[in-house]
């Protein structure tokens, strides 16, 4: 059976997989859009499930991508083959979709579950050259109703889509609704309003304005790449008290100096601070080694 499309506003599904959701915008006989791509290794689960929403055979218009993140792009390119179909993508993100530049790297400094889980999963760029093409204006291709707009700060050329009439917002990580500094946050997946992930985050400041503009389209409905979606009566009120609320985190490479980059990508990094965790799991690693050896040595002794 495949993982059903979960409808969260007219025409508009949500499919989670693994812990990055990819949203279909559109309807079945008509034109629709895949907005995000999930991990690699996924194509095959979001066709399922797509063909079990559209139809067999249906395609759609477009591939959009909110930016290039490997949980955002990783199935792409699976996707764009097995439909034809091209993918689309800010033009201040191409650096890092066509090889050209690496994103400025994660800060594991920074704090929180995710930063601590950062350690072990190093970011890596997608070359999508020859599928992706940059958006124009702010229209959406394939997805007449919507705009795009620039969101900035999580990523240099990262977009969110919004369609005025109903006021759905599709935010990528212009922010999240699960809160993934915490580790309850992550095991519960209790909805939140929340930063952009923190360690792969690079200009705060620009981060803040992202989110005080999308609090003044005043979204009824939300569904970020992390999180499960919120749809509320007073989720713009929410929204508003969130932007307002909003901070940097208070220590870690990028918090208070961007990455500074371009449309070539990077162009100067704040400096790496020191990180204490790998030489401290390193030791803790070192001294259950002796332990163990010693355990053996004791072990071999009393055996004689
Ligand atoms: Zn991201």
């Amino acid at each position: 059976m495949p993982r059903l499309i979960t409808r969260i506003a007219p025409d508009v599904g949500w499919l989670p997989v693994s812990f990055a959701n990819i949203y279909f915008v559109g309807r079945p006989g008509a034109k629709w859009v895949v907005v995000d791509t999930g991990l690699p290794g996924q194509a095959r689960e979001i066709l399922a499930a797509a063909e079990a929403r559209f139809g067999a055979g249906a395609r759609p218009e477009a591939i959009i991508l909110t930016h290039g993140h490997m949980d955002q792009v990783g199935s792409a390119l699976g996707l764009a083959d097995a439909w034809g179909v091209p993918i689309y993508a800010h033009h201040l993100e191409l650096p890092y979709l066509t090889g050209k530049s690496p994103y400025p790297p994660a800060d594991p400094t920074v704090g929180g579950a995710l930063a601590f889980l950062a350690r072990f999963f190093p970011a890596r760029s997608r070359d999508l050259s020859g599928r992706i093409h940059e958006l124009h204006r702010e229209k959406v291709p394939g997805a007449a109703k919507w705009t795009w707009v620039p969101t900035p700060g999580h990523s240099p050329g990262h977009i969110s889509l919004f369609r005025e009439s109903d006021r759905v917002l599709l935010a990528g990580d212009a922010f999240t609704t699960v809160n993934m500094d915490s580790w309850s946050g992550l095991l519960t997946a209790k909805q939140r309003l929340s930063r952009p992930p923190t360690p792969y985050t690079f200009d705060w400041e620009a981060a803040r304005s992202s989110v005080k503009h999308l609090a003044s389209l005043r979204p009824n409905t939300v569904g970020c790449s992390h999180g499960i979606p919120i749809s509320d009566s007073d989720l713009p009120e929410r929204m508003q008290s969130f932007a307002e609320r909003f901070r940097p985190p208070k220590h870690g490479r990028y918090a208070r100096r961007a990455a500074l980059t371009d449309e070539n990508g990077i162009v100067d990094l704040p400096r790496a601070p020191f990180d204490p965790v790998p030489f401290a799991t390193a030791a803790a690693l070192l001294c259950a080694g002796v332990a163990i050896g010693a355990g053996y040595l004791d072990d071999d002794n009393r055996r004689r």
